[in-house]
């Protein structure tokens, strides 16, 4: 879509060849170019495409095309007529352009008309690359761009009609975009992480040992409260954001016995966040808190792993003892890593920030209604849900209500005689399909009597 790229505008008076150029450009005929005077087009949008070249906008303002007998007959007072619409398409141009082709006519040579609309383009904070058009071959360019120095742009001369320097035009109007512009429909979003855990357990050393040098700390917009400060970083190209870093930075006198955290404001945080790390302490294991906040993770089905930090300070065996402990506690969502790491020594550093990408991708997931219901006949077929109290439930259909979480629902005959173990079975089979590892995952059952689900 024209609208997500950045747009170059094509401006010019009447009759210079905005059209024929624009169709060159996006190399269709989709604009129509009229010959009778006084007649108006719409508004032209198309996409350059060039192999291995990011794509950019076009866009020809258009307006009312007036032909070349016209405009003499009215002399240099037409000018005046003109001006509105030229100051339409320079507004236009002032709200959507990332850089401007004006298009003079090298035939006709430099009119008043273009001087007047220069002078306005001159005053955007745009770029501009000024295209000599009807320029037929090489040998005249040189002459004929000569007049048009004195506007101040670059040149360059082309002929829209016979398609000469075309190329050329599309690379120079390609590398008047701004960088940050045309990267910016490429570049993911950063992936927003919160990190939760007790007073101690690292937070701070896990922020530093990941984000490196070259962060950057960023309270978010003038006048919220200090507790919304962001840490960007970028490591190995990606950006990432710690947020609400604020309370945790802020070293608090409560002393290290008194385990006292906010749940409310972690789930906050964490609501803020694609992905969420719980903290804990291999030296402590995990504290009340952090099982009441690791339900309320759960129940909420927000994206989130747990990072058992300061494992240099235990034996090997206490560690497994304490992620032995710690899978107990996740009976209920089984789909929830644990990653062992030091933030002293470094080591398992490196598993956490690819592991939350992929949480987030997994989160993200999109399944066809063809996949779906060939998973559902599969996980059905392997094994049949048990009757319930008398009867066997029948299944008639499946659907990705959602995503983040994926969300699936199932069109049943009766949700009353869906079991819960069966409901559990039925989740862990589409994960293994769908390869979904990590992520939250809904899985609702509707009765329904008609095959359609309706
Ligand atoms: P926060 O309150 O969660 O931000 O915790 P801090 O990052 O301030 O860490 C609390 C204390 O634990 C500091 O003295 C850190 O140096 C120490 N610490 C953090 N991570 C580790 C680790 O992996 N190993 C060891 N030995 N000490 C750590």
């Amino acid at each position: 879509m024209p609208s997500l790229l950045p747009n170059i505008v094509l401006v010019g008076r009447p009759n210079v060849g905005k059209s024929t150029l624009f169709n060159r450009l996006i190399r269709s005929n989709r604009a129509i170019t009229h010959d009778r005077p006084g007649v108006t087009r719409d508004r032209m949008e198309g996409v350059v495409r060039r192999p291995g070249k990011p794509e950019y906008g076009i866009i020809d303002t258009g307006g009312i095309t007036l032909d070349d007998r016209l405009a003499v007959q009215e002399g240099p007072d037409g000018i005046r007529g003109f001006e509105e619409e030229i100051l339409r398409q320079v507004e236009t141009a002032m709200s959507e352009a990332a850089a401007i082709a004006f298009v003079v006519d090298g035939q006709d040579g430099l009119l008043p008309t273009d001087k007047f609309l220069a002078n306005h383009l001159r005053r955007l904070d745009i770029p501009v690359l000024c295209v000599v058009n009807k320029v037929d071959g090489a040998e005249q360019a040189d002459q004929r761009l000569a007049e048009f120095h004195v506007l101040g742009f670059p040149l360059i001369a082309v002929s829209a009609e016979h398609g000469h320097n075309i190329g050329e035009l599309t690379d120079r109007l390609g590398k008047l975009i701004p960088k940050e512009m045309l990267g910016a429909k490429l570049e993911p979003p950063a992936l927003r992480l919160a990190l939760l855990g007790k007073p101690n357990v690292g937070k701070s050393s896990l922020i530093n040992a990941l984000s490196g040098q070259d962060r950057m700390i960023v309270s978010d917009v003038a006048g919220t409260t200090r507790d919304s400060v962001d840490v960007r970083f970028t490591l190995d190209g990606e950006d990432y954001v710690f947020v609400d870093t604020a309370g945790i930075r802020r070293k608090t006198k409560i002393s290290d016995t008194v385990e006292k955290y906010s749940v409310n404001s972690s789930i906050k945080s964490a609501g803020k966040a694609d992905v969420t790390l719980l903290t804990i302490d291999a030296t402590e294991g995990v504290s009340a808190q952090d099982k009441r906040l690791l339900d309320m993770l759960d129940t909420r089905k927000i994206p989130f792993m747990i990072v058992v930090n300061k494992v240099d300070l235990i034996p090997s065996a206490s560690l497994k003892q304490i992620v032995a402990d710690t899978r107990d506690l996740l009976v209920f969502c089984r789909h929830v890593p644990i990653l062992t790491v030091s933030a002293a020594t470094g080591r398992g550093l490196d598993k956490i920030l690819p592991l939350a990408r992929r949480i987030k991708e997994e989160c993200a997931v999109r399944i066809p209604t063809s996949q779906l219901n060939r998973a559902m006949k599969t996980v059905l077929e392997t094994h049949q849900p048990p009757m319930v109290k008398g009867a066997r439930p029948k299944f008639f259909y499946l659907t990705q209500a959602e995503s983040e979480p994926p969300t699936f629902v199932f069109f049943v005959s009766d949700a009353d005689r869906v079991m819960a173990t069966y409901a559990r079975y039925i989740e862990a089979g589409l994960r293994k399909l769908f390869r979904i590892a990590h992520a939250p995952m809904r899985v609702k059952f509707r009765s329904s009597h008609k095959k359609d689900g309706k």
